[in-house]
């Protein structure tokens, strides 16, 4: 376990790391060390839906609150901020949109309130994005994801000073959330390859992000390397590259988005991510299904949304199969 925390502090380029029994452990210890009975934290933009579920409805059972901003209110930050805020918490690029956001303008504001800024870095990876470089505090890895990147642990990290980590510890400790030896051994095997995996990822979405956008059948791709305005800003500034994740819409139905999502042949029907092999799923079937629908339309989550983690497989085979399972209809 302290050879894998130690490749966790190097890829983050924190001073130490956390391993955990998964990315919800984590999180949960992290927010339990960090806050306490009427303290609050502040989440901004789309987070995943146990992250939404933990602020939302059972920290609150123990006095801890969450004002949640969507990503076109980041702006509002300041106004939410009060003297007990203790947290701002964000994924970035976020689940399913990938809005990114700038890392250091909000620790600047988290930090002017006395809060801590930490960051979900599990859909960018330490390849692509340092965010303790940019200001956040605390890095945490649902490493189930590209860290462990085969589909076959569950795990988590928090990466940070070690001043910040000692009180997360006791927590990790007494909540029964450390990794098994097995998993962390499994998890230092996969890290190895990790720069390799991501690059490739990298190349490999970039061209099928390209190639949806322009689809005539294809409305709009969210891709960090496609974005433009604000959003290429902050890409250009944090990111090194836009990721394996992408989504897009349809200019169809839910149900022929379903359609096309059952035509697909290399990508298998998962809302897990960040592995080997390419994975598809319509977050309003799955990972965003108890989002109400006025909520996912304000937060841009379209019923006919497909979202893509874009595996090892040859992206011109990725397209070709893409291709026949939109022309199908
Ligand atoms: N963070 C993100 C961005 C995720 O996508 C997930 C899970 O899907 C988590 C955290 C939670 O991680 P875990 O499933 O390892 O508990």
């Amino acid at each position: 376990m302290r050879s894998l925390e130690a490749k966790l502090a190097d890829l983050e380029e924190g001073e130490q790391a956390l391993a955990f029994s998964s990315g919800m452990a984590a999180e949960a210890a992290t927010f339990l060390a960090h806050t306490r009975a009427g303290e609050h934290i502040v989440c901004i933009g789309d987070v995943y839906g146990g992250t939404f579920e933990l602020l939302g409805d059972n920290l609150p059972q123990i006095g801890i609150t969450t004002t949640f901003l969507r990503g076109d209110e980041v702006g509002r930050l300041p106004e939410v901020l009060t003297d007990q805020t203790r947290i701002v918490f964000f994924e970035t690029p976020s689940n399913p949109t990938l809005d990114v956001f700038d890392i250091a303008a909000i620790a600047e504001q988290a930090h002017a309130a006395g809060a801590l800024t930490v960051v979900d870095n599990t859909f960018a990876t330490p390849v692509n994005q340092s965010p303790l470089r940019h200001g956040a505090d605390l890095v945490i890895h649902s490493a189930t994801k590209y860290l462990g990147g085969h589909f076959d642990l569950t795990a988590g990290a928090l990466i940070g000073p070690a001043a910040l980590l000692a009180q997360v510890a006791t927590w990790r400790k007494n909540l029964g959330h450390l990794i098994a030896p097995e998993t962390a051994s499994l998890l230092a095997r996969s890290i190895r390859s990790l720069p390799v995996r991501v690059r490739a990822q990298n190349t490999a979405a970039a061209s099928v992000a390209a190639f949806l956008a322009a689809h005539p059948r294809v409305t709009r791709v969210n891709y960090p390397g496609l974005a433009t305005g604000d959003h290429k800003r902050i890409m250009d500034a944090r990111m090194r590259a836009g990721g394996g994740m992408l989504s897009f819409v349809l200019d169809g139905t839910a149900d022929d988005t379903a359609a096309v999502v059952d035509r697909l042949r290399l990508f298998a029907i998962a809302p897990s991510l960040g592995g080997v092999e390419s994975l598809v799923t319509q977050p309003i079937t799955t990972t965003h299904h108890g989002v109400t629908p006025e909520e996912r339309a304000l937060r841009g989550i379209a019923d006919s949304m497909v979202r893509l983690s874009v595996g090892l497989e040859e992206a011109d085979d990725l397209i070709k199969d893409l291709d026949q399972a939109l022309d199908a209809t």
